[in-house]
């Protein structure tokens, strides 16, 4: 037997006797997400996974994503299979510097994109997504100031759509920094009869959300959540799609629409956090129960807040 087959095998019986459900992130190796339960977005997944009668949650994506997951649901294990799956946007800010950032600005509401820590979560007021973002801000009256973050790219699109002056974080992800113009005028000038898909929640996408908003040129570009992508290139006429975002969603689209081709804007639009997990490490996971997300009780309580006030406006 394969290696990779006896993985698959053990992971599945492992699953069941254990009454686990496996959740991959989109953008988890192909293999990760051939085996998971459920796959998608990270906050989707875990409000999907807190409906499940599963007492483990195997997280097959960074950290944030699996506190995130113990914060919607308290009662059940949550599991990373590999303990340094971070991400650099939600080490963009530390508490430390949120807590100074409120002491300069004792007035304002504070937004934090769902990238960030269940810590910089319980002192936010707001959470939201790429896809949301723009509804929040304008969900907060506009005789107040606004702290947004981390991601700088997402906190200027916002603020350029609703034409609010917003107090952004300078932070990003280093995976979309790479997908910049240049990346994105060649695949445009390379492709020209392809559509160009943005992904909107993944803080990976969005600087290109952002062009996409100012740039005049981009009438063929469309911004959809991963399943909005995987629903459109199922329905669309066009049969050449760019792909601006990791490149790990390309193995959801070629499972729906097979003939069709998909050009990143960026062959190195990889998270090398994401791809951290493999079979190995997943079976490891499952067997002795490691390593366990726990976030403690105080700062969940106040962290669940802010997302379910997000969940409230949109
Ligand atoms: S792609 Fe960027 S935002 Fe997403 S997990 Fe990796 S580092 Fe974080």
């Amino acid at each position: 037997m394969l290696e990779k087959d006896f993985y698959v095998e053990q992971i599945k019986k492992l699953k069941k006797e254990k009454n686990a459900v496996i959740l991959a992130h989109n953008y988890e190796r192909p293999e990760i997400q051939d085996v998971a339960d459920l796959v998608g977005d990270s906050l989707g997944l875990s409000q999907e996974a807190s409906k499940t009668d599963a007492s483990i949650i195997v997280f097959c994506g960074v950290h944030f994503m699996a506190e995130t997951a113990k914060i919607i649901s308290p009662n059940k294990k949550v599991l990373l299979p590999d303990v340094d799956a971070g991400c650099s946007l939600a080490d963009s800010i530390t508490i430390e510097q949120l807590r100074i950032w409120k002491k300069e600005n004792p007035n304002a509401v504070v937004v934090s994109y769902v990238n960030t820590t269940a810590e910089i979560k319980s002192e936010s007021d707001y959470c939201c997504t790429s896809s949301n973002a723009v509804e929040v801000v304008r969900a907060i009256p506009t005789n107040k100031d606004i702290l947004f973050l981390p991601d700088r790219y997402l906190g200027n699109y916002a603020a350029a759509v609703t034409r609010r002056e917003i107090n952004v974080w300078n932070g990003s992800c280093h995976v979309h920094e790479k997908i910049g113009d240049i990346n994105l005028n060649y695949a445009k000038r390379k492709y020209p009869n392809a559509e160009i898909l943005v992904h909107p929640e993944c803080s990976c996408s969005s600087s290109c959300i952002h062009k996409s908003a100012l740039f005049k040129d981009c009438k063929n570009t469309k911004i959809f959540s991963t399943s909005g992508m995987v629903n459109y290139v199922k329905k669309s006429d066009a049969s050449e799609f760019i792909i601006a975002t990791e490149t790990g969603i390309i193995h959801q689209l070629k499972k729906v629409a097979p003939e069709k081709k998909y050009r990143p804007v960026s062959k190195d639009s990889i998270c090398e956090y994401m791809k951290l997990t493999t079979l190995e490490k997943l079976y490891n996971s499952l067997q002795k129960e490691v390593f366990e997300v726990v976030v403690p009780e105080t700062i969940a309580k106040k962290a669940i807040i802010p997302i379910k006030r997000m969940l409230e406006i949109c």
